[in-house]
């Protein structure tokens, strides 16, 4: 490390927003005035949650912060890049340099939005202005509202809401990839190795960071078919900003509006964790935590490690634990299962996504799950159950996915099932008739 900087300077904290280019909260601070420190935190909170050591978001994270301070050193610059508590490194930094403001883009989810508030009051108290902008959103919690000012909690209203109040500034680029001559001029500093953090390089690969215009030129016939190349698997880089959500938005307009849709939902979903906190635990309709979910170690360590005799969801389950992925129709099947055939807790199979899922989003996640279960904002009727077989017979008809994943099926070495479909259909919807019409 050499030559820290003596003048006043702005921060720009990255988050979920790892890049250089069309980077609202960057640009403000590029456009402050004031030379511009980039840092990121390896937040400790979250790390010390995590069981694996070869965690695949850390090495992804790990990967692209490495490659974003190689450019910010072409500018002369570079990341400080700290393994820590957030609150921690902030200060620490504003004691160390002459900090004039902070820049980060808003985070809705329940523990960001408790960090960020303590960060204002500790930054306040330091006489520091922190400044928070839009950026991981097309449309932020609180602008896409009911007449009455409530937050929706059906998706179709939400979505035609959204369409009637966008306005040109939601799509408009920042481009802060064009003044990043403003970056403090620095020595840089070592980014910390997974090892220092106590980790080690995960196998797991993230797809290219490329969304193909033939994808979503037949998006709308291809989505559901997990053995094609029907969707563009951009998530991860949605997840942790790699992309512009605006950006995207715009290809979407151009080419697909069955996809746009998509992204629309993850607005969505953005705005009831955030206008519901409580649904990232529990049950968003209440009722639903009546339900007397089983406890069975067996089953469960059978859909884990994709051993239920259900082909479709021992492929997706596979899928999940070889690549971090798992196509969207097959989460749907893989997580109704869960919840009805085997009337499981939805929180143990969220969790498990949770630790498995690359592009792994508390929103979104906590929103499929409790759609799968039925307790969620616009799920299925509980009595409606898919049909695990019938849905291998309309989206995997020629058994290309499954035995891509389940090579021994078909064989005597596949296991049997581990519930039978009509027994398990009848006793989810009995159970959850009846825990649900009590109380
Ligand atoms: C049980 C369950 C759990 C899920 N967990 C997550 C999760 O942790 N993280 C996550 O990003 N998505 C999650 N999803 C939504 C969806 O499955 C993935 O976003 C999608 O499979 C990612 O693949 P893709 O990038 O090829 O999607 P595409 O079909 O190409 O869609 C483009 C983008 O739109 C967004 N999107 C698509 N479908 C949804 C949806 N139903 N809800 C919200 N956003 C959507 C994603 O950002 C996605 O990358 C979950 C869905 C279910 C049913």
């Amino acid at each position: 490390m050499s030559s820290l900087p003596q003048e006043k300077i702005a921060l720009h904290w990255f988050r979920r927003d790892l890049r250089w280019h069309d980077n609202r909260a960057l640009h403000a601070a590029l456009d402050s005035g004031h030379a511009v420190l980039p840092f990121f935190v390896f937040d400790r909170a979250i790390l010390d949650d995590l069981n694996a050591k070869d965690d695949s978001r850390v090495t992804f994270l790990h990967d692209r912060l490495t490659s974003m301070d190689g450019q910010a050193r072409a500018h002369g610059s570079g990341m400080w890049v700290e393994h820590g508590h957030p609150l921690d490194v902030l200060t620490s930094l504003c004691d160390r340099f002459d900090v004039a403001e902070v820049h980060t883009n808003e985070d809705y989810e329940p523990y960001a939005s408790k960090r960020d508030a303590n960060v204002r009051e500790a930054l306040k108290a330091l006489g520091v202005a922190f400044h928070t902008h839009k950026d991981h959103v097309v449309k932020a919690p609180g602008e896409v509202t009911k007449p009455d000012g409530l937050p929706y909690t059906v998706f179709t209203p939400y979505s035609k809401r959204w369409h009637a109040n966008l306005v040109e500034a939601d799509l408009k680029s920042a481009p802060s990839e064009n003044h990043l001559d403003a970056l403090v001029a620095w020595g840089g500093k070592d980014v910390p190795s997974l090892q220092t953090m106590g980790f080690q390089r995960s196998a797991i690969e993230a797809p290219e960071a490329l969304v193909e215009l033939d994808v979503l030129k037949h998006y709308a016939d291809k989505r559901d078919l997990p053995a094609t190349r029907g969707t563009t698997r951009i998530s991860v880089h949605l997840r942790f900003g790699t992309v512009s959500i605006r950006e995207l938005a715009k290809l979407g307009f151009k080419h697909s509006e069955k996809w746009l849709t998509e992204l629309i939902w993850r607005d969505f979903y953005q705005t009831i964790i955030h206008a519901f906190p409580h649904s990232a635990k529990d049950a968003f309709k209440p009722k639903y935590d009546r339900i007397p979910w089983r406890h069975d170690d067996a089953h469960f360590e059978a859909w884990k490690s994709g051993m239920t005799g259900y082909p479709l969801v021992d492929a997706g389950m596979r899928e999940l634990n070889a690549t971090g992925f798992m196509h969207n129709r097959v989460r749907m099947v893989v997580a109704s299962f869960f919840c009805k055939h085997l009337l499981l807790d939805w929180r143990l199979g969220e969790r498990y996504f949770a630790e498995k899922l690359l592009d792994f989003e508390l929103a979104s996640n906590t929103g499929g799950w409790q759609w799968a279960s039925g307790s969620g904002c616009d799920a299925a009727p509980y009595f409606r159950v898919f049909n695990p077989t019938s849905q291998l017979e309309k989206f995997d008809k020629q058994l290309a996915y499954v035995h891509k994943w389940v090579p021994e099926f078909g064989t005597s070495r596949y296991p049997a099932p581990i519930v039978e479909h009509k027994m398990a259909r009848q006793r989810a919807i009995d159970t959850y008739k009846q825990a649900l019409a009590s109380g």
